[in-house]
């Protein structure tokens, strides 16, 4: 089996913007008159939009009405679009391990659960001529835990996801690439991982080679 693709996550993969995501939740929790618990926070690490609203009013013991849920989902996307509109910075290793799958020419996505505007932002750090797909979180019908996206992008890569290798961060996210059959580097950034099969773990992306993505890729899955 050879390497077809390497998926990328954004949010704590490439970018340390998880700490921009937990500015913007914070504020929105004093916003709806709470405040936000480590168990709350952790609980939020890699959650998708409407994903992540529900667990902040469940969290904050609100009744979700729909109507105040989607003026939170309002309030906290204005917010971390003006947050990410500064400088977001890389997680260790991150640029040169983009550079060296791009210089062995395997094909490349992005896939995270932001949303396509805010995404668009952080791409103007990240640079867009390492992905040949991107995948957001408001373009497939379910976000990570939910293997959409990563189906979706090996998809649009034309490649098969057993074929791939998946690099994330959180648990929610090496779910998502698990389900869809992808093996994944787990490089956690904020919270442990658990392991699974299919699952190959590495402190940071500093060093990072496509021999070990190939490797990973030889991991059993069960
Ligand atoms: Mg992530």
């Amino acid at each position: 089996m050879t390497l077809a693709g390497v998926l990328w996550d954004m949010d704590g993969t490439l970018l340390d913007s998880e700490k921009i995501w937990d500015v913007g939740v914070r504020e929105l929790a004093v916003e709806l008159g709470g405040t936000m618990s480590d168990e709350l926070r952790h609980a939020l690490i890699g959650a998708s939009g409407p994903n992540a609203l529900r667990i902040v009013f469940e969290g904050l013991g609100l009744e979700q009405r729909p109507e105040a849920v989607a003026a939170a989902g309002r309030w906290l996307q204005r917010r971390v679009t003006e947050l990410f509109a500064g400088p977001v910075p890389w997680r260790p290793g991150a640029r040169e391990a983009l550079a060296a799958v791009r210089a062995a020419g395997i094909p490349a996505a992005l896939v995270t659960n932001t949303q396509r505007p805010v995404a668009e932002l952080c791409l103007d750090t990240v640079g867009r001529h390492w992905f040949d797909a991107t995948v957001c979180g408001d373009e497939v019908p379910e976000g990570k835990p939910a293997p959409d996206p990563y189906l979706r992008a090996a998809e649009l890569l034309g490649v098969p996801p057993e074929h791939c290798v998946a690099i994330e961060d959180s648990p929610t996210g090496a779910q998502s690439a698990g389900a869809a059959g992808c093996r994944v580097l787990v490089v956690p950034c904020e919270i442990a991982v658990p392991s699974a099969p299919g699952r190959v773990f590495r402190e940071s992306l500093v060093g990072l080679t496509v021999a070990e993505l190939h490797a990973v890729l030889a991991v059993p899955v069960s």
